[in-house]
């Protein structure tokens, strides 16, 4: 039993002491899977991933090592959808954890091929593998008294008190357009397959780490893992996966060409080049929305504060110079 505690505190998060400037972790945001308006179809999914996989294929060819990690909403809500179809037809439902993991391998094999592929076609071949990952989080954090994700679709009051009064859920009435599920969205404090990461990539192989904020796990006093019902931004699990493989670069890729000040207001302007000690302040002001952007900004701080190198938070399409630091919001010391 010690050992296994001993153990697991080395899947704890550690400063980052000598950050390796060819290494970088890439968050994908769900643009970079699904766009505003798609169905959702298999076909669009690939199509969309194959451009992504292009421009993290001009990364690798370039030199570099990469740890990828992506979101999954739009992903593990259709399966929620399907559980709930199968319901009606007598089969069971799995928990939320474990659709998660079920939206990683999905993904995770998508990307993995298509990166393939362009590999392939760049005369530049990898070994390239999804990790279906866990995240260790904290039940008795403040997170779990006030659930504050939404997941799945829309429902009726009727359906939500119906979740609430049988299920023990939480649900929530969201401006007008219905009820949701809330969970709970925990910090991530530790991984327990960080090893299987750190020695692939010492193998130059490519790894898919932690969709949608892996499978949150909690940590019994005996050191066992149980799975829960709650989803880790997958910004904050980039962070923590970069610090603790000692990443040079955290990328995090969105559907906007960075984070701006003033938001929505005739004052709004992008952020360029900034310094630990400014975004902080910025941060602190509250420009950045809880859920989007603010996670985004708080891993960047969390990043460099930790002794990485550079985090840049910037649109898709500008993967490689955003790599260098050329474009989107740069936060360097
Ligand atoms: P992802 O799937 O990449 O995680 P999110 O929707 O979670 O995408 O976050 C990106 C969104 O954050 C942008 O599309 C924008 O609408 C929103 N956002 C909130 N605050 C800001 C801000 N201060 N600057 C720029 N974008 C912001
Ligand atoms: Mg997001």
């Amino acid at each position: 039993m010690q050992s296994q505690i001993k153990k697991s505190s080395s899947t704890q998060l550690a400063l980052n002491k000598h950050p390796d400037m060819d290494t970088i972790v890439v968050a994908l945001g769900g643009n970079a899977i699904l766009k505003p308006g798609e169905n959702g179809t298999f076909a669009e999914q690939m199509e969309n991933i194959r451009s992504t996989a292009a421009q993290l294929a001009g990364l690798i060819s370039g030199g570099k090592r990469l740890i990828i990690t992506h979101g999954n909403g739009p992903q593990v809500g259709r399966i929620f959808q399907q559980q709930e179809l199968g319901l009606r037809a007598g089969l069971p439902e799995m928990p939320l954890y474990i659709c998660g993991a079920m939206s990683q391998a999905q993904i995770g094999i998508m990307i993995q091929q298509a990166l393939h592929n362009e590999l392939v076609l760049a005369d530049c071949p990898r070994t390239i593998v999804t990790l279906v990952c866990q995240t260790l989080v904290d039940p008795q954090s403040e997170a779990f008294s006030s659930p504050t994700k939404p997941i799945g679709s829309f429902y009726s009051e009727a359906e939500a008190q119906k979740a609430m009064a049988e299920k023990g859920e939480t649900w929530i009435e969201d401006s007008g357009r219905g009820w949701r599920r809330v969970v709970p969205s925990p910090e991530p404090l530790g991984f327990p397959e960080i090893e299987a990461i750190k020695s692939l990539l010492a193998q130059e192989i490519v790894v898919v780490v932690s969709g949608g904020g892996g499978t949150p796990v909690a940590r019994s006093s005996r050191g066992t893992l149980v799975g829960v019902d709650a989803v880790v931004e997958k910004d904050l699990v980039a962070q923590a996966v970069a610090q603790m493989t000692g990443a040079g670069t955290l990328l995090i890729l969105t559907d906007v060409a960075g984070a701006k000040i003033n938001y929505r207001t005739p004052g709004e302007e992008l952020i360029g080049r900034v310094s630990l000690k400014e975004i902080k302040e910025y941060h602190r002001q509250g420009h950045f929305i809880p859920g989007s952007m603010g996670p985004k900004v708080l891993a960047a701080i969390r990043f460099v504060e930790s002794g990485g190198n550079m985090a840049v938070i910037t649109s898709l399409e500008n993967a490689l110079p955003g790599a260098e630091g050329k474009v989107g919001t740069v936060v360097v010391r």
